[in-house]
């Protein structure tokens, strides 16, 4: 893979140089007075992007522990969780809690669609349930799911609501408080363009009482809420070594996101996602979601019949210096996903559908030239 290769997969996403440089500062003691300047200025600004004003918990790791450790300070075994799956990380937040000892229900989604409201509700008035848990925008779909109706159905039924946020906070939005989400986890690698390393966790008032309250200490010894807390608000005592140089980094990529501003941000977002599917849909493409569904911050596109899947991403990547990544589960060689998120902008986007178009007439695939390219450029500069 060259330096220069463009990586158009659904996270890691590219990074910008500021934040690559901000690691490479020398490493500060993780206790010291400079560090917790630092550390505390991070989390003012999580609290900014994650909108709320509760607990916001950076922990070295990925996305999938953020899972694990949301789920462990709220759940105990033998809690009745209801997962809502529409895709591979919907089954993987299930997978997390029967982990973790619960009773878990799962509501199955097809691929591509979205719950019905009305059906969850029933689901959720079938059982008293303490948690349910969604994911946001499942990256194996490109789906968006109503993260806002659901946080309002938990509310309304006195149920915990958990919500993944890996692939949509930083990028599409999220608000914690306003829309009652208890728990929410995310990731560093996606939308907020940081490298992968950090996951990060925000727990409202409700979800805090219940982890206090709860009989058996949390499964996980790192992961533990209580522990944390005193070091949230003062950095200068030990629990564990904070990840000192991904705290820079995270610290930086919170900045370029506060400062492009969260609601310029998602609207770029938006009017890059338009203008792909828009090409995509020009080409002949099929995508797996309907607009009205898709998320702004990845999308999913069948192949069209004849082509092959590891031959068009080596194409991509060999030819034209793009990655994008190949589909999971069910959906494995029959579809493509392109990451859009983060520091992505208008040249990257059209760079990679000029890519497309290349790749795909490489494999036979037959459509008008430029018809991808053409029909996005109208869509941005219209
Ligand atoms: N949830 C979603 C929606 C994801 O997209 C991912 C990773 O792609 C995860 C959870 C797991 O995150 P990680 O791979 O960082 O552990």
């Amino acid at each position: 893979m060259s330096e220069r290769d463009l990586i158009m997969i659904p996270g890691p996403t590219n990074v910008d140089p500021k934040v690559l440089r901000a690691m490479a500062r020398p490493t500060l003691a993780h206790t010291s007075g400079a560090f917790a300047t630092i550390f505390k200025e991070t989390l003012a600004d999580l609290g900014q992007i994650f909108k709320t004003n509760g607990v916001v918990l950076p922990l070295a790791g990925t996305g999938t522990l953020g899972g694990e450790v949301a789920f462990s300070n709220i759940v105990e075994p033998g809690d009745r969780v209801l997962v809502i799956s529409g895709g591979f990380f919907g089954d993987r937040l299930a997978e997390i809690a029967v982990n973790l000892g619960a009773a878990v229900d799962k509501f199955d989604v097809p691929w591509g669609a979205t719950p019905k409201l009305g059906d969850v509700e029933k689901k959720l008035s079938s059982t008293k349930y303490k948690v349910m848990a969604a994911v946001h925008v499942d990256t194996s779909t490109g789906v968006a799911n109503p993260a806002k109706e659901l946080a309002a159905l938990a509310r309304e039924k006195d149920v915990l609501f958990l919500l993944d946020t890996v692939c949509s906070l930083g990028g599409m939005d999220v608000q914690v408080d306003d829309w009652g989400i208890n728990v929410c986890f995310t990731g560093s690698q996606k939308a907020l363009a940081v490298p992968p390393g950090l996951t990060i966790i925000s727990f409202d008032s409700r979800a805090q009482k219940v982890s206090e309250q709860r009989k058996t200490s949390p499964s996980s010894y790192y992961g533990d809420l209580k522990r944390w807390l005193p070091i949230l608000t003062d950095p200068t005592k030990y629990f564990a070594t904070h990840p000192v140089n991904m705290v820079y980094a995270l610290h930086e990529g919170c900045r370029i996101v506060l400062a492009e501003g969260l609601e310029a941000r998602f609207g770029r977002h938006a009017t890059i996602a338009t203008a792909f599917r828009t090409g995509l849909k020009a080409m002949g493409l099929r995508l797996l979601c309907e607009d009205a569904v898709a998320s702004n911050t990845l999308t999913v596109a069948y192949y069209p019949p004849g082509v092959r899947d590891a031959e068009f991403r080596k194409s991509m990547q060999e030819e034209f210096g793009i990655v994008v990544a190949g589909e999971l589960g069910p959906l494995k060689d029959k579809a493509f996903r392109v990451g859009h998120m983060g520091n992505v902008n208008r040249s990257d986007i059209l760079a990679t559908l000029a890519a497309i178009e290349g790749s795909l007439s490489k494999e036979g695939y037959k459509f008008p030239p430029g018809a991808g390219t053409s029909a996005a450029t109208k869509v941005l500069t219209g």
